[in-house]
């Protein structure tokens, strides 16, 4: 649900000549997904309707993305740069971004250097998908969820005693299998208490030394 309420007056509309190009980012892995432009009008569409609204030179006309793809972007927030001729949309993106079918229309070579956390951001996502939707037959992580907290708690120690005998008598390979194990049974058990990395995150925040 978007909370913001940027006021569209105090934006460079003149100097920009009507049209702000408006970058488009993902709040639950930071991608940039996508940038297009946006008139006063599809500004204003975008903060009324939750979703990204632009102004397509190509089509003349206002653009909801995802209006025929069904790719949309829900908006999280809104804002103007530091002069306030540029907007940047934070998003939850329902499905990939780029018509080509890509989550971003920009494939880098270089990996960033939070990939390792975009990474944990996505297995996240999708086990909170199958904590949804998923049959526990189908589904290993399902199957997890529908056996309860008690037997996620359990794996986690499993997982937990399993990282600990790595790290002292295998090898790297053997340590880094388990400790992804642990990593998604940890996933999995904050998920089945209603509990997300970010939570845990801002529990790391209170301790960081400035
Ligand atoms: P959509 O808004 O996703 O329903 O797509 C409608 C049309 O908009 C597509 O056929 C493309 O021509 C164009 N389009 C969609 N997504 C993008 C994008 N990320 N960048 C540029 N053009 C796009
Ligand atoms: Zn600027
Ligand atoms: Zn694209
Ligand atoms: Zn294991």
């Amino acid at each position: 649900v978007c909370t913001n309420s940027l006021n569209l007056d105090t934006l460079a509309w003149q100097k920009m000549n009507q049209l702000l190009p408006c970058v488009v980012q993902c709040v639950s892995t930071g991608h940039v997904l996508m940038q297009g432009y946006m008139d006063r009008a599809s500004a204003e569409a975008t903060l009324a309707s939750g979703q990204v609204t632009f102004f397509s030179r190509s089509k003349n006309r206002l653009w909801r993305k995802g209006e025929t793809s069904g790719n949309t972007l829900d908006l999280v927030e809104l804002t103007a740069d530091c002069d306030r001729d540029a907007l940047l949309a934070l998003v939850r993106p329902q499905g990939p971004t780029c018509h080509l079918g890509s989550t971003s229309c920009w494939q880098t070579q270089t990996p960033l250097a939070t990939a390792p956390y975009t990474q944990l951001a996505t297995l996240e996502q999708t086990i909170a998908a199958r904590k949804q939707a998923a049959a526990p037959d189908t589904s290993y992580t399902a199957q997890l969820f529908a056996e309860g907290v008690q037997r996620c708690a359990q794996k986690v120690g499993e997982e937990g005693v399993e990282v600990a005998l790595a790290g002292v008598v295998e090898d790297d390979a053997a340590l880094l299998n388990e400790s992804a194990d642990l990593l998604y049974h940890l996933l999995v058990l904050l998920q089945a208490r209603n509990l997300s990395l970010a939570d845990v995150s801002k529990v790391l925040a209170t301790r960081a030394q400035a």
